[in-house]
């Protein structure tokens, strides 16, 4: 009788014992959208929203939150540069920031200002201000303070310093803005796929709403030295094809288009790190109405040129 009572016991403890590291088990696994109760939210908005929520619990300083917004296509090896780079630089300035790396994943051709009002919409929330950051421009001067823009953007890799760019109303490389300015301005113009003048247009637009653009001040190094720019010309190329009416369009300032027009899926979005550096990566797939834009693809148009020539 002793024995089958201590059987029963044993018996009854392994039974609450598994069943405890069950109940364990199913609560660390990550919420999925059937047990969320956030209504209409796919899993991709309550992930997002779950690292959102861990990055605010991180910083606990009172400063105005940084969205570096990073627009990307087939850089992998200035990535892995940049990110620790810009890590250990941000931090030494105790800013409290975060890395998105716009991906863009469609097959059009690059697109740097959609890919920046893309990253916009997705942190304006959270962040109070962003960078638009060239991956393949390292800053190397401590005084360049990637500080909170209040009054107006701050333009962090001005001609007198960058590399490559010296005219003076250049804004490429790295601009800072208030998030309230960015949203005012409309963002960037969608129009310009393929390299250059999305910034010089950006640039009429930021002077028409009569904001100022503040460089930093008292930076004792030179073009030579302010900067690294990790940009091989022969292996990355810049992607210079007109197409269609192009190069007439994108000569004007544009009224339209910007972040009320915008069109993309975001496919997904991963968190990365690199060495112990965190990064999100969003893979972006941005529309193109070819209506409007026909040169997002120039094939099609020596394609039908080819195509014409035949029937000739
Ligand atoms: N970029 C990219 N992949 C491309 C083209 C551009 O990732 O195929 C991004 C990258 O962040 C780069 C920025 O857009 O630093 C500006 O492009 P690029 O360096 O070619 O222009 P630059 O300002 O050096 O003339
Ligand atoms: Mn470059």
């Amino acid at each position: 009788m002793i024995v089958l009572r201590s059987i029963y016991v044993r018996f009854l403890s392994i039974i609450l014992l598994a069943s405890i590291c069950v109940t364990l088990l199913i609560s660390s696994l990550p919420i999925s959208s059937e047990t969320c109760k956030c209504e209409g939210a796919s899993e991709r908005d309550i992930q997002h929203e779950k690292f959102h929520r861990s990055f605010k619990e991180t910083f606990t300083s009172e400063k105005p939150k940084l969205a570096l917004l990073v627009p990307f296509r087939d850089r992998f090896d200035e990535l892995l540069r940049f990110v620790p780079h810009i890590s250990a630089f941000l931090n030494r300035q105790q800013i409290p920031f975060h890395i998105f790396v716009l991906n863009q994943n469609d097959r059009y051709r690059f697109n740097r200002a959609s890919l920046i009002n893309v990253g916009f919409v997705q942190v304006k929330d959270h962040y109070d201000y962003i960078a638009m950051h060239d991956v393949d421009l390292l800053p190397l001067n401590d005084n360049l303070k990637y500080d909170y823009p209040g009054d107006g953007p701050l333009h962090i890799s001005g001609p007198e310093f960058h590399p490559k760019y010296h005219y003076a109303t250049f804004i490429g490389g790295i601009l800072l803005l208030k998030t309230e300015h960015y949203q005012q301005l409309n963002g960037m113009s969608n129009n310009y796929w393929g390299w250059g003048l999305e910034d010089d247009e950006f640039y009429v637009r930021i002077k028409e709403m009569g904001l100022e653009i503040a460089r930093p001040r008292n930076i004792t190094t030179g073009v030579d030295d302010t900067f690294l720019h990790i940009h091989d010309r022969l292996h990355r190329r810049r992607d210079t094809t007109k197409c269609f009416n192009q190069r007439e369009i994108t000569r004007r300032r544009d009224r339209e288009t910007g972040l009320s027009t915008l069109r993309y899926r975001i496919d997904s979005t991963k968190e990365l790190t690199i060495d112990k550096d965190a990064l999100t990566v969003l893979n972006i797939n941005l529309e193109c109405d070819k209506s409007k834009t026909p040169w997002c693809e120039c094939v099609s148009e020596t394609k039908s040129r080819l195509e014409s020539k035949k029937k000739n």
